[in-house]
């Protein structure tokens, strides 16, 4: 089951490889191509590739279901950088004006 799942994900790889840079480019020119495009530390993830997202992690079909919560974590792949870590261009936030303050 594990080298099933093993091979499942490596195969989603390729998959998307091959929309990426078409069937035709080698694996070497695949990787240097991913290289030299993706050069710039993604920071939504921080190079992780992935974000933790907080969930309701209470479990459902209880009487206090809905009520109580209880925070669960788990990995959703960054959308900034598909799950790569690294962009090919430099990302910063964009900031939204929210009002006025002193200074
Ligand atoms: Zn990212």
């Amino acid at each position: 089951m594990k080298e099933f799942e093993a091979k499942h994900s490596r195969a989603d790889i390729i998959a998307q490889l091959i929309v990426e840079y078409g069937a035709d480019t080698t694996l070497s020119d695949a990787l240097r191509r991913e290289l030299r495009a993706n050069i710039y530390k993604c920071p939504k993830c921080d190079g992780r590739g992935y974000i933790k997202i907080e969930y309701n992690g209470y479990p459902r079909g209880l009487p206090d279901s809905g009520f109580v919560y209880e925070a669960a974590y788990k990995d959703n792949k960054c959308d900034l950088c598909n799950g790569i870590g690294y962009t090919s261009k430099k990302m910063q936030p964009r900031m939204i004006m929210d009002g006025w303050t002193e200074e």
